[in-house]
């Protein structure tokens, strides 16, 4: 049984202290955790001060990390920093990552093996373009993204790997994959990964959708089998929506 899960990716938002109310606010909700994994990714200036707040089920993920232990590469941070500073996941290949800050499919590979390496969970983004779906080749971007991403990630350490499959197209756009769309798309992603790995992992490892997810559409999409959770952007950052969206079981 795959225990669903709901991320918060706050991408560049929120100082510290907005942070910090932000968290409060959602913890003291109630959201039912043997019902749901949930949690947030804040900018990394905030991860130290929001672990505060947290308790130990709770996921605390950077939106991103570099994948040599240290050394002289200004600007960046790596994974032992991550979790000195409580992270417990990191989020990597995200669309923006890729697309505005030109991350390769090889990088992302990298930082996937030493997230994993120095004891992170991953959350892995894949997902295609509008004008890949247009081609109608939207399967085979996102399967190719998985196999490049995972490349070296053996039978032990895939276990700590989630999927996201966020097509680029609903990203920040308000348009959201149909229900149906998205189950096709993570029923390739889970058979894939039965190619790459075995059923047994297929069967557990958790695919996430994320893309303009709200209020609105989070029971529908989560009423699929397919789809273990949601990446939420937009609609992470108001207590209110988040609420909403972790409490779509009532
Ligand atoms: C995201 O940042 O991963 C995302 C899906 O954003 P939004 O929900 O705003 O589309």
């Amino acid at each position: 049984m795959r225990k669903p899960l709901i991320v918060g990716n706050w991408k560049m938002n929120k100082d510290i202290k907005e942070g910090v109310d932000l968290v409060k606010a959602i913890v003291n909700s109630k959201i039912d955790q043997e019902k749901i994994d949930y949690g947030f990714a804040p900018p990394f200036v905030s991860i130290y001060e929001i672990k505060k707040y947290l308790n130990e089920k709770h996921i605390l993920a950077a939106q991103n990390m570099f994948y040599e232990d240290s050394g002289a590469y200004t600007g960046e941070v790596s994974a032992d920093m991550l979790i000195s500073a409580g992270c417990n996941f990191v989020i990597l290949g995200h669309s923006e990552r890729r697309h505005i800050f030109g991350e390769t499919d090889d990088m992302i590979n990298k930082k996937v093996i030493q997230a994993l390496n120095k004891g992170l969970n991953v959350i892995l983004c894949v997902g295609e373009l509008l004008s890949e779906r247009e081609a109608q080749c939207e399967e085979e971007t996102v399967l190719r993204q998985i196999s490049l991403g995972l490349k070296g990630v053996d039978n032990s350490m895939i276990e700590k790997v989630v999927i996201a499959y966020e097509p680029v197209w609903a990203i920040g756009t308000g348009k959201t994959a149909s229900k149906d769309d998205a189950e096709k798309m993570h029923k390739s992603i889970r058979n894939h990964i039965a190619k790459l790995y075995d059923e047994d992992k297929a069967k557990n490892i958790r695919i996430m959708y994320g893309g303009s997810v709200k209020p609105e559409n989070i029971k529908e999409l989560m009423s699929s089998e397919e789809i273990d959770g949601a990446l939420v952007g937009g609609a992470s950052l108001k207590a209110e929506s988040f609420i909403q969206i972790l409490k779509y079981y009532e």
